[in-house]
């Protein structure tokens, strides 16, 4: 079959730039195919509250192992799924089975958390995503207020009107939105008000460096204090050490998240964090 001789075909050149074009038409082809190939699964980060260390909800990551590839990290397939609109198909696989998870925790006594889904700006785009979220929370029966929408700067840049009309509607039904990577990119401060945000996540690359950076120290407090200010909670990203969690603390950030505590894990751990609650 054509389809197949077109894979192999992918390996033989070694022309580096041909290799390189080759490399992502072979990860596309392989990407539009991974999911009847059952090689998508749903990775969990937990969230704690940094003054009493309570779990207080998981950020849902998608992970592709590919059989031809290996683990591809998200930050190569995300915008490539993104490119060729195969992130509605995934972004919609994600929240089904991200809710789903979260529902069975729920339907065998487990604590009740939310379990956040990052949101692609290509699938906020689309009519129906509104009805898509509201069809999703039907069929799996969560709450809407045990799922969290994380969002992306990038979409406030569009100062797509339609899509914070979206938001809107779904924070009316009960869903949290999210504010991701607060800090990176373009960002305008006036945005934090139009959106109908009630979580704002400081990106990783602010907290990466608060160890050894007064600067950072600086822009964090100042974030902070701005969130609580407009009535927002505080997540720090990418928490990695000891030192991070003490300045964070004088900085008044509510939950953390990050590989001191845990790295994204596969939902059979996951569940450990919920059993482990209080
Ligand atoms: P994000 O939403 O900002 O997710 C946090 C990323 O930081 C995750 O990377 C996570 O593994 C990583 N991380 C967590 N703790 C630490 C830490 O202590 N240190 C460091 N250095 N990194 C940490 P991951 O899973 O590779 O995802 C990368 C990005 O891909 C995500 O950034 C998100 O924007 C996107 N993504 C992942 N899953 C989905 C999805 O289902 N849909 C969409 N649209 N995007 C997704
Ligand atoms: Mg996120
Ligand atoms: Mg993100
Ligand atoms: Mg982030």
């Amino acid at each position: 079959k054509s389809k197949a001789q077109g894979k192999n075909k992918c390996c033989l050149f070694d022309d580096s730039m041909r290799e390189e074009v080759m490399k992502r038409a072979c990860m596309e082809g392989y990407l539009r195919e991974a999911l009847q190939q059952n090689e998508l699964s749903v990775f969990f980060q937990p969230q704690f509250d940094i003054g009493t260390g309570a779990l207080r909800g998981m950020e849902a990551l998608l992970r592709w192992h590919s059989k031809q590839l290996g683990n591809v990290p998200p930050s190569q397939f995300i915008p490539l799924a993104e490119e060729n609109r195969l992130i509605h198909q995934y972004g919609k696989w994600m929240l089904r089975h991200a809710c789903q998870k979260n529902k069975e925790w729920q339907n065998k006594g487990l604590p009740r958390i939310p379990v956040s889904v990052n949101i692609s700006p290509r699938e906020l785009e689309q009519d129906c995503f509104v009805e898509q979220v509201i069809t999703i929370l039907q069929e799996t029966g969560l709450e809407a207020c045990y799922l969290e929408l994380e969002i992306t700067e990038s979409l406030m840049i569009n100062g797509d009107i339609k899509a914070i009309d979206k938001l809107e509607a779904l924070k009316k039904i009960g869903v949290g939105i999210v504010q991701d990577d607060f800090g990176t990119g373009y960002s305008s401060l006036s945005y934090l008000n139009s959106l109908p945000i009630q979580i704002l996540k400081i990106d990783k690359s602010f907290i990466a460096n608060l160890q050894r950076k007064e600067s950072d120290i600086s822009l964090v407090k100042a974030i902070i204090s701005l969130a609580h200010n407009l009535g927002l909670r505080v997540v720090a990203e990418g928490v990695e050490n000891t030192e991070q969690v003490n300045i964070l603390k004088e900085c008044r950030c509510d939950f953390t998240q990050g590989f001191l505590y845990s790295p994204p894990v596969d939902a059979r751990t996951a569940e450990e964090f919920l059993k482990n609650k209080e």
